[in-house]
Order: C-alpha cells, then structure tokens, then sequence
C-alpha cells in the first residue's frame, strides 16, 4: 500500500514527493520553487503557501 499526501502548494495528491520544513509538496513544485528567484512575485505566493501550511499542522 502506498500513501498518498497532498501538496500543500498545489494540492495534488501524490506519492512524488519530499517533506520541506515538514510541509509536503510535491516534486513539480519543490522544482518550481528552487528554479523562481526571491524577487519573483510567484516566489511569494510558494513562501505563503508553506507558511499557511506549516501553521496548520501545529496543533493548538
Ligand atoms: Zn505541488
């Protein structure tokens, strides 16, 4: 049985994928991600995503 998690970017649900700061994504977007400079507008948005991601996780 394999699991499946859901990328906190994208929300896709694959088994291609890697934990970043203990928040998963999946391999496209860890790719996207190194490749998008600081300075790019959409790196932002993946720097927002796995925050919001990270602060869900933590219980209470
Ligand atoms: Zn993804």
């Amino acid at each position: 049985m394999t699991r499946k998690d859901c990328c906190s970017i994208c929300s896709k649900e694959t088994e291609q994928g890697i934990y970043l700061l203990r928040v998963y994504i999946c391999t496209s977007c860890e790719k996207e991600m190194i490749e998008t400079s600081a300075d790019d507008p959409k790196y932002q948005f993946y720097v927002n995503q796995m925050s919001k991601a990270h602060r869900s996780m933590i219980p209470s």
